[in-house]
């Protein structure tokens, strides 16, 4: 199966979203990588889950990535006992740490340290800010607050308190037991919530020791603040406009976002922007047209990825969502204006052979119409390489790591196939044009650019450019 476009689609999995019938119908509208959010379900939900994108991925012989999303230091309240609340501006109400169902008067606040943090004043944002409330109150054990900014409040939303630095570590106690579950499952990427410091993804880093990719959701001032290390540490980061919104005053949430792209793109590292992109579409069939825009522009950006959230996993309309994303990256990419901001936002090379070969390879199939750019990789490093380039040919990453191709599965451009690295120089040319037509990137007659390293198998080697005919074995 052969997408035809670059830019990648993340959908979230959740109630309404995680039968295996729907799983497939996601891939096959345009899923690249399915995210697991283990802020909400049971490690028996997300246990089913794994098994039917792993059975799906081998009926359909392609690699998925399966994305673990933890929690991270976010601060949630409890739950209510007969549904949602309606809070009035001006009504009091009240966290405290008794674990009881919350009504319209008091809710759970299940995080001790919060509570101490919380002074006479402070500012308490819910539900990704849709509630406001102010602290009138405060004890060991509850805070009072009186309503600014009243609505809806149902179980578990999201607190954030913007000014008030609240000393909880990058990993909390469930973030451990959920990444020790996630990674023995055999995820591909862990994503991390709250970073706040390069440290934080070092000590994850630590725990993840190789099994899976790393990539850091940026959604606090902080994390802004050191966002150049942060990527070098990192595999992959997150543009997460959810938290970063509340966070940070809103409106500098689109040039966060691009400072944010540039950056990781400079890097080589894939980058994804995630939250609200077709946000009404939760409950329409169709987007709004700012939305569609917002998904355009992002891809206009440069991103790797684009994500779904709530739209796919608890939306009416998971499959459209997920259509919706696709179409718009098709189209948006044919845009000759796309290609030209692409091209200028190209940055430096380095002095490695595998920027040399991966640009030559860029310029070599453009001047001769290749149909593709086939690259080895087994670490995947140089597949990223190639995928920095945001070339106008497809990019085929061929690697004997399965790991790796389910990896790559979402970065900018890249088609993975999982396969024997080449014997031999003519087993390399063969293998390449046997898999560039296999996939549907080219036909006999065609020409195809092959990236590789000699000798085979060697990471990091890449030193070969071969030009080849399709059909020429
Ligand atoms: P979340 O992260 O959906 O886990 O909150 C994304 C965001 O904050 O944008
Ligand atoms: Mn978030």
């Amino acid at each position: 199966m052969r997408r035809l476009r670059n830019t990648k689609v993340i959908a979230t999995l959740g109630p309404t979203s995680s039968t295996a019938e729907t799983i497939e119908e996601l891939h096959l509208a345009g899923a690249d990588i399915f995210r697991l959010n283990f802020s909400h379900g049971t490690h028996a939900d997300h246990r089913v889950t794994y098994t039917h994108i792993r059975t799906l991925e081998a009926k359909q012989g392609r690699p998925i990535g399966i994305l673990a999303d933890m929690q991270g230091p976010k601060i949630r309240i409890g739950t209510f006992a007969e549904g949602p609340v309606y809070l009035e501006k001006g009504a009091s109400f009240r966290f405290d740490n008794d674990t009881a169902a919350g009504d319209a008067s008091r809710v759970s606040l299940p995080h001790p340290a919060v509570l101490k943090s919380l002074d006479i004043g402070s500012e308490l944002l819910l539900d990704d800010g849709k509630l406001k409330m102010t602290v009138t109150g405060v004890s060991d054990n509850h805070v009072d607050c009186v309503v600014s900014t009243g609505g809806k409040l149902s179980d578990r939303k999201g607190v954030n308190i913007p000014n008030v630095v609240v000393k909880i570590s990058a990993l909390t106690d469930k973030d451990r037991r959920d990444l020790d579950f996630a990674l023995e499952l055999g995820v591909d990427w862990v994503a991390l919530s709250f970073v706040q410091r390069p440290e934080d993804i070092a000590e994850v880093k630590k725990i993840v020791a190789g099994r899976a990719a790393v990539m850091a959701k940026i959604e606090k001032p902080a994390a802004v603040e050191r966002l150049f290390d942060i990527i070098e540490l990192s595999d992959a980061v997150m543009v997460a406009r959810g938290d970063l919104g509340v966070e940070m005053p809103v409106q500098e949430v689109p040039s966060i976002q691009k400072k944010i792209i540039a950056c990781a793109r400079e890097a080589g590292k894939p980058v994804v922007v995630a939250t609200q992109m077709l946000e009404s579409m939760i409950s329409s069939p169709v987007p709004t047209r700012a939305e569609v825009t917002d998904v355009a522009n992002a891809i206009y950006d440069g991103t790797d990825a684009v994500m779904l959230s709530a739209e796919s996993a608890a939306g009416d309309h998971p499959i459209e969502a997920v259509t919706m994303m696709n179409d718009i990256a098709e189209v948006t990419e044919k845009d000759p204006i796309y290609r030209n901001i692409i091209d200028a936002t190209h940055g430096d090379l380095e002095a490695t052979t595998a920027d040399a070969i991966s640009a030559a390879a860029s310029q070599v199939s453009r001047t001769i119409g290749a149909s593709a750019i086939v690259t080895y990789t087994t670490s995947g490093s140089t597949a990223l390489r190639a995928a920095r380039e945001r070339g106008k040919t497809s990019v085929l990453a061929l690697t004997p790591s399965l790991k790796t191709a389910r990896r790559l599965a979402l970065v900018w451009g890249l088609h993975c196939v999982h396969t024997k690295d080449a014997e031999n120089f003519a087993d390399m040319v063969a293998k390449a044009c046997k898999i560039s037509f296999a996939e549907g990137f080219a036909r006999p007659g065609d020409q195809v650019v092959i990236m590789a390293g000699v000798p085979f198998g060697t990471p990091g080697s890449t030193n070969i450019l071969r030009i080849a005919w399709v059909g020429e074995q």
